[in-house]
């Protein structure tokens, strides 16, 4: 029924497997028929924390029965908290929230540019930002403009001018793009929505040089990587680099409603000023008391621990396979991208039969399963998914 329903009435726009949820808790979810589903994909992120987290849901319910939306018109005695809370789990001193991950990095390129005019000096409208292949910062048309996916771009233009493309973990690259008009570079510390790229050992930390030689912000988009889902508060952590402004997202809203944030100093956030950016719903009391919640649970270092070693499992479990349908297994964390051969069956079968047998996950682009479990998950479940996907590989 739901499904025919969403076929008649919905747009088209997305192609769900044929799993109708209806429940969901920690790693697990239920159908409309009561059959369970271990979570692999985990909202694409947005549920590192798994579904419902009592501890989520109780900061959730607490604040829904004071105060839910002030807009920005007025102060809240959630948001200060929030930032100030944000901030120095980020080693930052300033936050901007919005909602969504787009906007998070819309928000970025605003930033950036501005800071390119008025610190940097860069002649008005010339401002450039360095972005990479494949990457993927979400659906405006802006961001589409500078993605290399056809699929994403076709039929948007035109599109936003300011923006130049190289390859990814290709630092050459990267240094014969810079000009006098960069003043960014925007990149994923490791590329979620292309399969789970993880760029060469010390690629990051070349980005961050030559963003320090030449005065250019070193812009970190981890609404996906960010947030423990690497076994780091920040996939930047892994090579010890601090870019000058996060984008963060998706589990920044405890998997219960969209809340996205910009992270940054002082010195290059102060380029908004009142009027020059906003956003009705973007640091609401609501979103802002569960994101405290998140921000507090990651504090104390657990979550990212528990991380690390269930990444650990996952990608002893994979290898473990050899199966001959196997190219390339990539993980970063408890996050990996699983590259299948020519011969195997499609990405996309493989996640059906999956899901047959009560996994759920979800094909990267083209030839790639991407698995991403909540982080509530054990390594026992962990264990049972990959023996799943043995079996779906055939
Ligand atoms: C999901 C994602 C976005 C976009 O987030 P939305 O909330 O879907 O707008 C941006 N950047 C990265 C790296 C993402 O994974």
């Amino acid at each position: 029924m739901s499904i025919t329903l969403e076929e008649r009435h919905g747009a088209h726009n997305y192609h769900p497997l044929p799993v109708v949820l209806s429940h969901g808790e920690g790693a697990w979810v239920t159908d409309v028929d009561g059959r369970r589903y271990l979570d692999l994909l985990a909202g694409y992120s947005a549920l590192n924390f798994g579904h419902r987290h009592p501890r989520l849901v109780e900061a959730a319910k607490r604040q829904l029965d004071r105060l839910t939306l002030t807009s920005r018109a007025f102060h809240s005695d959630q948001l200060g908290e929030f930032c100030a809370e944000l901030a120095a789990l980020s080693e930052k001193d300033a936050v901007l929230p919005m909602n969504t991950g787009a906007e998070a990095v819309e928000t970025g390129v605003k930033l950036a540019r501005r800071w390119g005019y008025r610190v940097k000096g860069v002649a008005a409208d010339r401002a450039r930002i360095i972005v990479f292949a494949n990457n993927f910062h979400g659906r405006t048309t802006t961001i589409v403009g500078f993605s290399t996916d056809p699929v994403a771009r076709d039929g948007y233009g035109p599109f936003t001018p300011g923006f130049d493309v190289v390859g990814y973990g290709d630092l050459d690259a990267l240094r014969a793009a810079l000009t006098p008009e960069t003043v960014a570079v925007l990149l994923e510390p490791v590329q979620g929505e292309a399969g789970v790229i993880v760029p060469p050992g010390g690629w990051l930390r070349g980005v961050r040089e030559l963003c320090d030689e030449h005065g250019i912000l070193m812009v970190a988009d981890e609404i996906q990587s960010g947030l423990a889902r690497t076994g780091r508060t920040f996939a930047c952590d892994h090579e010890d680099v601090v870019p000058d402004v996060y984008l963060l997202g998706k589990a920044l809203g405890g998997g219960i409603l969209p809340l996205s944030a910009v992270v940054a100093d002082r010195a290059v956030m102060d380029v908004f000023t009142p009027g020059s950016h906003g956003s009705t719903f973007g640091g609401n009391p609501l979103a802002a008391a569960v994101g405290r919640e998140v921000v507090a649970m990651l504090a104390t270092g657990d979550w990212q621990e528990r991380a690390t070693a269930l990444g650990a499992h996952l990608d002893a479990a994979l290898h473990a396979l050899e199966s001959p349908h196997v190219k390339e297994i990539r993980t970063r964390g408890p996050w990996a991208g699983v590259t299948l051969t020519a011969d195997a069956p499609d990405a996309r079968l493989v996640c059906e039969r999956l899901a047959a047998d009560g996994v759920l996950c979800k094909e990267a682009h083209g030839d790639t399963l991407r698995l991403a479990p909540p982080l509530v998950a054990t390594p026992e479940e962990l264990s049972v998914a990959v023996e799943a996907l043995g079996r779906a590989l055939g």
